[in-house]
């Protein structure tokens, strides 16, 4: 009886051993399941920050970008507008019918239906602007990914170069026809006359050398278009007196009287020879412009933290409609004046460029057959 009692006893200690051990085990699991809960919920959480994170990022991107955005849906909603896009379309779209102008609800068509980018130039608004778009098909649904770009400014530059271009071609074509002209007269014409060919050589070297000219100062602008070397300090008063010197014997041939009153102003930060090239240009067209026993004064000054420089001349003067364009490229007030007396028409192009270059402005004054003044403002060295 003891033994069967003795072997219950051990059967129940046994029984009970394994279901502590089996409790300590799914306390254990309990407890690692938690854990790993836990750990999962914190890395959801960092997920999640670092989501929102990003969707900041994103938001921030699409927000500053100067490219509109535009997602339309297959149905023809729009679902997705960035600020640039808004402003592009003077306002948020609902629907791909209320995008304006209508070319680029084609192009969005174009592109949902031939599963292909489609790139349309649009004109829209007063004043005027050009919009660029970009309808790309994007995923299997339909969507369609608008992007908008103002290309106003691209394209005024674009006319700008295409009209220098032509402007440039006509003016060397004019001196390079006399060329032709004058060289075949003395070949065809000189045997049997020599003074025809005397007479005709020195046509063929004038032309020359407005062609030369002419070269020369669209070598300087476009040098000048990429800026000036701004490493040296310059003294304009002693550049005035040099420029004064070379600029007399053409001043005493025109009859004009040239004086220059440079008092010693502050260094200038910049390009001595461009700044040699503005004051020559001015020097000259006072010179050119102004008639037989007129006067061409140049002075210079110290202002507050600026160098003034005016060339002034008792000349013909500018009528003041067209005060505001003669810093333009090829723009002549009489062009057949300007020839007369060796003008390329880029003079006063490249006298801005330089003032510009140097931080600088030119202004001009004028009264038509009383004359002109011309000021350049550049900022004295620190
Ligand atoms: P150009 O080689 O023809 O002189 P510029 O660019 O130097 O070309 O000047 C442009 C135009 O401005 C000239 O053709 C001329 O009509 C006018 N101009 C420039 N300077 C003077 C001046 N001092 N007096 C009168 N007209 C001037």
């Amino acid at each position: 009886m003891e033994g069967v009692l003795l072997g219950v006893a051990v059967l129940l200690a046994l029984a009970g051993l394994l279901l502590l051990f089996r409790a300590r085990q799914d306390v254990g699991r309990a407890r690692s399941a938690a854990a790993d809960l836990a750990r999962s919920g914190e890395q959801l959480g960092e997920r999640l920050a670092a989501a929102e994170e990003d969707r900041r990022e994103m938001e921030l991107v699409l927000s500053t970008m100067k490219e509109g955005l535009v997602l339309v849906s297959a149905d023809g909603s729009v679902s997705f507008t960035n600020p640039a896009a808004d402003g592009h379309l003077l306002g948020k779209p609902a629907s791909l019918s209320s995008i304006l102008p209508l070319g680029l609800q084609q192009a969005v068509r174009r592109a949902a239906e031939g599963q292909v980018s489609m790139i349309a130039d649009v004109e829209t608004g007063a004043p005027s602007r050009w919009l660029r778009a970009s309808a790309i098909p994007v995923g299997e649904e339909g969507l369609v990914l608008l992007v908008i770009t103002d290309v106003t400014e691209a394209r005024r530059l674009e006319a700008v170069r295409r009209d220098f271009v032509a402007n440039a071609s006509h003016e060397l074509k004019t001196p390079v026809s006399s060329i032709r002209a004058a060289a075949e007269t003395i070949r065809t014409a000189a045997a049997e006359d020599p003074t025809v060919a005397a007479r005709f050589a020195e046509q063929l070297e004038r032309e020359a050398l407005r062609l030369s000219r002419i070269v020369a100062d669209l070598l300087d602008l476009s040098r000048l278009e990429a800026g000036s070397e701004l490493g040296e300090s310059v003294a304009v008063d002693s550049l005035l007196r040099e420029e004064g010197e070379r600029l007399g014997s053409a001043a005493a041939v025109a009859g004009v009287a040239l004086e220059i009153d440079a008092e010693t102003a502050p260094l200038v930060h910049g390009s001595a020879r461009d700044l040699s090239l503005l004051v020559r240009n001015l020097v000259d067209n006072a010179i050119r412009y102004t008639k037989r026993g007129g006067r061409v004064n140049v002075g210079l000054e110290a202002g507050d933290g600026v160098v003034v420089l005016t060339v002034a001349d008792t000349g013909i003067g500018i009528p003041t409609r067209d005060l505001p364009r003669v810093f333009e490229r090829f723009y002549r007030v009489d062009r057949a004046r300007s020839r007369e007396t060796g003008g390329t028409g880029l003079g006063l192009s490249i006298v801005k460029h330089v003032a510009e270059n140097h931080g600088g402005t030119v202004s001009v004054e004028s009264e038509l057959g009383r004359g002109s003044t011309f000021t350049v403002r550049l900022p004295a060295s620190p």
